[in-house]
């Protein structure tokens, strides 16, 4: 009796640019309970030598702490401050986030966590520090992430919403749709205009970790898909026998793979309609080529091809295949303009 045990972690969990590897998801234990912030907030004190205030820099961090802010079902919270003193250090209970250059490095960023896990009396757990660094070995970018470019230079804000994550109490999730992903380029962007914000796994994690009494309804789509691990790939259409195609032909079949993600707190079913259209922005009033509805539970995802026949009447050209969730609006959601997406690339049909 009367002995403390005591024990401070500190781990780092840093995003790496190639992809093999395959992780488990979720959040640290510490003897079975979930190890959280206090009040179910934190602040991140933004390095304004390293990102200046009203820079695209700090201004992108700021955008991935509010998507995560916004997320239904939860009240966590980051808050924003500032850091002006230019240094930063991993023991001072200060959230840092700062640019720095470590050429012996591989990562493009990484969170150092800080967290306590000791018993006395019962198991008290809880965040101390969450440190966001990015490596400035690697070339950045602030402009939109749509999937032309999956390299260098990197996308700031997709992979300041991974960090994030770390920096809220998740853990790497990998072989589903997640921001959570092991690898860059994560999951991608969703929907049509390429909004970064949490895929449903991610949205499911943190509901785990900061449940409120809120709910939340909303489907989305994605053009990219999870290729088992921490890799992803844009949809593409292959023939029947599997060879990517972009050059299709009238009266033939196809498969086009898709993702729709659910990102409600409640299981959802949900129709997805696919249509051939003659610009990227995919209507009900392009033309139809098929449906397929799914029952998805909270936060889960369907990744699959659906087989379709060019109609022989279309007029050949150059045609856009996309694809769109709840097509008719069926299910009230809190974002209507993540539920349709056309693919990467155009297509021929002759
Ligand atoms: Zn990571």
């Amino acid at each position: 009796m009367n002995k403390i045990k005591k024990i401070l972690l500190l781990l780092g969990f840093a995003l790496s640019v190639i992809s093999t590897q395959a992780d488990a998801a979720g959040w640290r234990t510490c003897s079975g309970n979930k190890i959280t912030w206090d009040n179910d907030r934190t602040t991140m004190y933004i390095n304004t030598y390293s990102m200046p205030i009203g820079s695209s820099w700090n201004l992108n961090f700021q955008y991935a702490m509010s998507e995560w802010n916004e997320v239904g079902g939860s009240d966590w919270k980051f808050y924003l401050g500032y850091d002006f003193d230019g240094t930063y250090n991993n023991s001072n209970g200060k959230n840092e986030v700062y640019f720095k250059y470590r050429p012996s490095e591989s990562y493009l960023a990484v969170t150092k966590s800080r967290w306590e896990c000791y018993w006395f009396f019962g198991t008290h757990e809880k965040y101390l520090e969450s440190d966001v660094e990015f490596n400035t070995k690697y070339s950045w970018t602030t402009s939109t992430f749509n999937g032309w470019n999956t390299g260098s230079p990197y996308n700031f804000r997709l992979v300041a919403l991974h960090e994030l994550g770390h920096a809220l109490g998740l853990l790497h999730s990998d072989g589903k749709p997640a921001t959570m992903n092991t690898y860059y380029y994560n999951s991608g962007t969703v929907g049509h205009y390429n909004k970064i914000e949490p895929h449903g796994d991610d949205r499911y994690g943190l509901r785990i970790l900061y449940r409120d009494s809120s709910t939340d309804r909303d489907l989305s789509v994605c053009r990219f898909r999870n290729t088992g691990g921490g890799s992803s790939t844009t949809n593409k259409v292959y023939t029947t026998s599997g060879n990517w195609v972009t050059s299709l032909s009238r009266g033939n079949s196809y498969d086009l793979y898709y993702t729709m993600e659910n990102f409600s707190t409640q299981t959802e079913t949900a129709k997805v309609n696919f249509y051939l259209s003659s610009n990227r922005y995919i209507s009900t009033s392009d033309r139809y080529v098929g449906s397929t509805t799914w029952s998805m539970p909270a936060g889960a995802y369907a990744t699959a091809k659906k087989r379709f026949t060019i109609p022989t009447n279309l007029t050949p050209g150059t045609y856009y295949i996309g694809y769109k969730a709840d097509p008719n609006g069926s299910i009230t959601e809190s974002s209507e303009s993540n539920n349709f997406v056309s693919l990467l690339h155009s297509i021929t049909i002759d």
